[in-house]
């Protein structure tokens, strides 16, 4: 009841919820306590989690923050959510989001932008909380929940969990089903979630994770005990730092941090190597075309026949035309048609294809790297949260640019997290990238915790 009243409270300054289910939650946080006094339970007895309105939760309503969903109520659950609710997890609301996930600041929200809860130092300026899973960050950065699900397509979990002080994490690809989950672009979607601190993060990550026969993706093998890996020592563990990852306008402040960062991993026993990620400065162009090609096909589905709104119009294909116009915010128009565009006839060689080479490069530096080191550390994000309105109507590709350092994990399907490090000098929060081999989330975990 106090979480729904805080959410409640909290929706007017924030906008970060969806919508607010306090019957549901009573319910569910009712029949926690019936386990709990018989003495049964699970690793999330009782705890609020907040869910990104991207995952289907039975019965209500799931819009990934788009028109074109308005309505829609899932007769299933994702998986996900499902494993939650069995360790003991209460809903209570679902989270804004970047429409269909796209997006780096929650401003594409049909809903409108989500406030983030910090304010730099001295000014009263609204802040982005990042995206696309900005209402999961803000509301547990605003203390309102306890833990909360996002997923991460190119930085969604980890560029939030930066601007907010939060941990983010996106486990490998495959460790938490995607089944039940809107799909943006399938080969680089995770689900993931945001704690606020590494262990919790760490025991989130191990609850959502599991093989799901739903998901002909999802990875076969057992989840390890990620919680207990979050406090294991970093001695002996060689810890790579990129040198691509130095670029151009990065304020100094977050390279300061940057070396802050190796310097405690190296005083805890760690040593630090200088690598080599040759390929990095293909990730932006490639993750910009990839994600959108999956995307336009993903998004074909949405037609006013099947799902959410629908705009009639005078027949089949008028309609289908009315729906997706008034349906379909401006930033998911774009991706379609750069989707489209990248998968036609005459212009698949020249870019879908050749970013799939691109990619396959870019997943052999990140293994030629790991025959060197155990983990590479990276800042999180190239700036600290910015202001609503400030990147949004400039160049798109503006906003394309705060995702440098998060796609190339996603291209690669490898975990990657962002720790809180420290405060810029406005006193907003700034995160670091840890990021491992496949299937290491005990080894990423382990540095995590070495930095917070
Ligand atoms: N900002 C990136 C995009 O707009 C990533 C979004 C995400 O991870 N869902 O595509």
């Amino acid at each position: 009841e106090a979480t729904v009243a805080a959410a409640e409270a909290a929706q007017g300054a924030l906008n970060c919820f969806t919508s607010i289910d306090g019957e549901r939650a009573v319910e569910m946080a009712r029949a926690s306590d019936a386990r709990l006094a018989k003495g049964e339970g699970g690793a999330l007895e009782g705890v609020p989690v907040a869910i990104k309105d991207l995952f289907a939760v039975k019965g209500v309503e799931t819009t990934a923050s788009s028109n074109i969903l308005k309505g829609f109520k899932p007769e299933y659950e994702s998986t996900v959510t499902q494993n939650l609710w069995d360790a003991g997890a209460v809903f209570f609301a679902k989270t804004s989001m970047d429409e269909f996930a796209m997006g780096s600041s929650n401003e594409t929200a049909a809903t409108g932008p989500v406030v983030n809860p910090w304010r730099a130092k001295g000014s009263e300026a609204k802040l982005t909380p990042g995206g696309s899973s900005g209402g999961s960050a803000a509301a547990l950065a605003a203390g309102i929940s306890y833990g909360a699900t996002g997923t991460d397509t190119g930085g969604s979990i980890r560029q939030p969990a930066a601007f907010t002080g939060l941990v983010g994490v996106k486990p490998t690809y495959g460790r938490c089903s995607r089944w039940g989950v809107v799909a943006f672009a399938s080969s680089l979607d995770h689900p993931g979630p945001f704690a606020k601190t590494v262990k919790d993060a760490a025991l989130l990550t191990q609850v959502m994770a599991g093989h799901d026969p739903k998901d002909s993706t999802s990875y076969p093998g057992a989840v390890p005990d990620f919680a207990a890996s979050a406090g294991r020592s970093v001695k002996g563990l060689r810890i790579g730092i990129p040198k691509e990852y130095r670029v151009d306008g990065m304020p100094g402040e977050i390279e300061t941090l940057w070396r802050q960062g190796a310097k405690w991993l190296e005083e805890q026993g760690a040593e630090i190597v200088d690598i080599s990620l040759p390929m990095t400065k293909y990730a932006l162009p490639a993750y910009y075309i990839i994600a959108p090609a999956e995307a336009s096909s993903n998004l074909a589905r949405y037609d006013g026949i099947r799902y959410g709104a629908r705009v009639e119009g005078a027949d089949l294909i008028d309609t289908y035309e009315k729906t997706r116009a008034a349906g379909f915010g401006l930033e998911v128009q774009r991706r379609i048609m750069i989707g489209t565009y990248v998968l036609s006839a005459g212009y698949y060689d020249a870019y879908y294809l050749k970013a799939l080479k691109v990619r396959r490069r870019i997943y052999e530096d990140f293994t030629a790297a790991f025959g060197q080191v155990d983990a590479i550390l990276t800042p999180a994000t190239p700036s600290a949260a910015f202001e609503i309105g400030s990147k949004a109507k400039a160049d798109p590709i503006e906003m394309y640019l705060n995702d440098i350092f998060t796609v190339t994990a996603n291209i690669a399907g490898i975990p990657a997290m962002s720790v809180p490090a420290g405060l810029d000098k406005s006193g907003l929060p700034l995160g670091l990238q840890v990021i491992a081999p496949a299937l290491e989330e005990e080894t990423m975990f382990a540095v995590a915790g070495a930095i917070e």
